[in-house]
């Protein structure tokens, strides 16, 4: 059975390792196949939502930085930059396809506050009726830390949750959950189906993510616990190779899959 089987509404999470090379230049082969790729689903009947990471690394490699600021104007500096030249490349590459793209860059206490979130849901759902699809990344200019996400993976489920998501594809730089770490561990062996993150499977988690961009497992994690409570399953996939998007879309088991699929009986 394929995982979009019943599925309408898909957020799809996109990493910064994805979308740079390690000067944190766009790495446009990899943007090309993703958006080819996402316009297919979309034309497949699917509403998309795309959550994108990179602004502070294209920011980086834009301003030609030896490596990702530790200080927060910098870093906001570097977002605001990187992201118009995101949304750029997007708004070009989807526009060859035929779709349409929008900007949404939210902050946490607009989730938080009910009428500001009814705002962002209307918005999306807007957006969605118009064929439209939403870019969205955290809003970096204002986001300090008592209105941050701080992960774009968490962003992700909570998108997902406020646009009642039917799936969660996280792209990352890594082909699933492991049982250990592969790039320590050549026996290591990748998990394809977790029904319930346990301590164990948190034990699996290991570290942080690239160097320029904010996750690693653990947030991956998080945000699959957001989903499956919220009620959708999330797939994580590696993003270095977008095409095995048509893999899921042709029923093959590739990624790990948190929680049940929709329509799925045990
Ligand atoms: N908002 C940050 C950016 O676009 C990304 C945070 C993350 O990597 O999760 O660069």
């Amino acid at each position: 059975m394929s995982v979009f089987t019943g599925v309408k509404r898909i957020v799809v999470k996109v990493g910064t390792s994805t979308l740079t090379h390690q000067t944190g230049l766009l790495n446009l082969r990899r943007i090309e196949v993703l958006v080819k790729m996402l316009s297919d689903l979309k034309n497949a009947g699917m509403e998309l939502i795309l959550v994108s990471s990179g602004a502070i690394g294209v920011g980086v490699g834009e301003l030609g930085l030896k490596e990702k600021p530790s200080d927060t104007p910098t870093k906001q500096a570097c977002a605001a930059i990187g992201q118009c030249e995101l949304m750029y490349i997007y708004d070009k590459l989807f526009s060859e396809y035929n779709h349409k793209v929008a900007q949404i860059l939210l902050t946490k206490d607009v989730v938080e506050q009910p009428h500001r979130k009814e705002n962002v849901q209307n918005t999306f759902n807007r957006l969605l009726d118009m064929n439209v699809i939403p870019v969205v990344n955290e809003n970096d200019t204002v986001s300090v830390e008592e209105i941050e996400f701080g992960d774009n993976d968490t962003l992700a489920a909570v998108v997902g949750k406020l646009v009642d998501a039917d799936l969660l594809i996280m792209l990352s730089d890594i082909d699933g959950l492991y049982d250990k770490n592969p790039r320590q561990f050549s026996d290591a062996k990748l998990i394809p189906h977790v029904e319930k993150i346990t301590e164990e499977i948190r034990a699996l988690a290991g570290g942080k993510g690239s160097s320029l961009g904010t996750g690693g497992m653990i947030t991956k994690l998080n945000a699959a616990q957001i989903a499956m409570d919220a009620g959708f399953p999330m797939i994580l996939l590696n993003g270095q190779h977008p095409d095995l998007l048509y893999d899921l879309y042709d029923g093959k088991e590739v990624g790990t899959l948190f929680g049940r699929l929709k329509g799925s009986v045990c």
